[in-house]
């Protein structure tokens, strides 16, 4: 791997002194960061000399908190709240297969490559019968786009018939989940430093998962050495369920089942009391905060200042693009933003706590601090190069204002482990309008196996008012 020297461009390192340099370089080899200073670096014969003049230079990009599967059926379901919303796009993922899968994930990646992201946790939760292997198809697509994949094996064993809210034909067998995630982990996990694919334990929430599924989860995590992942607290109607089905809240229920520890990280947290912050911040668990998700299905506003303040880490997650059919990590930094601010007030997140949450934050709940999340010699080649010199951003004086605070940059660069990802704002890996063509034709096989399309395509989806 040729050794890459970026030059001249502005650096918001993201370390713990929160270390910037207006001119500055970064130089990458061999997969890792070997050099971050101020001024130019010196060029060696052979090495790739990148100009980074008019750019920033910030580590690439976390997501905490995916569906990538939901790539294919974005747009439905537009005035639903979270249940609603659920209860109608079963029956659409029920149809979900290997190719549906694998054209939904590398649309899903490449989108969060284009905004700047070079690690992806997915959690994965819907497994249906004859679906094949779904896991196995979402590993692939990370392989082809390069970037990095936390794939947490999600499961459901609570369907209609036991008081859940999926319908009982995509739901799993306790024993079967917890073995298939076993399986999962044993395939995949690699438990390497600089690790492309890591699996997590990951039952998908309490509304749809036994009690037994939680506990027996939180168990061959930990006998794994693996991480565990699922949602909490993301709506009122949760709260309600869980005080009415268990007499608690979702924190306390978490606490119950084993689900409060440094090697857990949580989808949402929107809907948490002083206590459950407290419990949280004690217990070192992590909080994958999904801004747009939340918004478009009215959630509610996550307590990110308090969270922060408690010393929480918080990541951001792009959730499932069903729920936020832009699907990009980069607009989260200023969701975030905003919704703290509308929340608690102009002061409550500046521009640096919202890259914080995308880089270091995500990298702390993914238990990749020492690796990922900050520009620094010795931690992995992920890099993402914004493009600052254009009319959209040109003649903002603080570079990471005007990432932040301004429309998503051009990517001149991203490098995951050093390869090159992204150039000038193009994949360069996957044909993305190849993909964009077998997620079309991918979304349009689900809602013709749902029902809601006819055979020729040509009828309108039904539920689309
Ligand atoms: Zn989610």
């Amino acid at each position: 791997m040729t050794r890459a020297v970026i030059q001249g461009a502005a650096v918001a390192t993201v370390d713990a002194r929160g270390t910037e340099y207006a001119e500055g370089h970064v130089v990458v080899d061999g997969g890792r960061i070997t050099a971050v200073g101020a001024g130019a670096a010196p060029v060696g014969p052979g090495d790739r000399v990148v100009d980074g003049r008019g750019c920033l230079a910030t580590p690439g990009l976390v997501n905490t908190h995916h569906h990538l599967y939901q790539w294919a059926t974005r747009g439905y379901a537009q005035q639903s709240d979270l249940f609603h919303w659920l209860v109608e796009l079963y029956p659409v993922w029920a149809g979900l297969d290997e190719d549906t899968t694998r054209a939904a994930a590398t649309a899903g990646l490449l989108r969060l490559a284009r905004t700047g992201c070079t690690t992806a946790a997915d959690h994965h939760y819907v497994f249906p019968a004859a679906g094949g292997d779904l896991l196995g198809a979402t590993v692939d697509a990370a392989g082809a786009v390069g970037i990095r994949l936390h794939a947490a094996r999600g499961s459901m064993d609570r369907g209609v018939s036991s008081g859940g809210l999926p319908p009982d034909s995509l739901v799993e067998t306790t024993d079967g989940a917890l073995a298939a995630t076993q399986a999962a982990i044993e395939r995949w996990h690699d438990p390497a430093p600089d690790a492309f694919t890591r699996v997590a334990v990951a039952p998908c929430s309490p509304f749809s998962v036994s009690a037994e599924l939680m506990s027996g989860a939180a168990e061959l995590a930990r006998a794994a050495g693996v991480r565990l992942h699922t949602h909490l607290a993301e709506t009122v109607g949760e709260e309600v369920q869980c005080l009415a089905e268990y007499g608690c809240t979702p924190v306390e229920y978490a606490e119950r089942t084993g689900w409060i520890g440094p090697d857990v990280w949580l989808a949402h947290g929107v809907h948490l009391s002083d206590r459950a912050i407290e419990v949280l911040a004690a217990g070192g668990t992590g909080v994958a905060h999904c801004p747009t998700s939340n918004a478009r299905l009215g959630a509610g506003t996550a307590r990110v200042a308090d969270l922060l303040a408690a010393g929480v880490a918080v990541g951001l997650g792009a959730d499932g693009a069903a729920s936020n059919e832009d699907g990009g990590l980069g607009p989260e930094l200023r969701q975030a933003a905003y919704q703290a601010r509308l929340r608690d007030g102009a002061d409550a997140l500046d521009v640096r706590q919202a890259l914080w949450l995308g880089t270091m934050g995500g990298a702390l709940c993914l238990g990749r601090q020492d690796e990922l999340g900050s520009l620094e010699p010795g931690k992995l080649a992920d890099v993402a190069l914004w493009r600052l010199d254009g009319l959209a951003h040109a003649g903002i004086a603080d570079p990471v204002a005007a990432l932040v605070l301004g429309s998503l940059p051009p990517l001149r660069l991203l490098l995951a482990g050093g390869r090159t990802v992204v150039e000038d704002d193009v994949a360069t890996r996957v044909d993305e309008h190849g993909a964009a063509r077998a997620l079309a034709a991918a979304g349009t096989r689900l809602a013709v196996a749902a029902g809601l399309l006819g055979p020729s395509g040509g009828s309108a989806l039904r539920h689309i008012r």
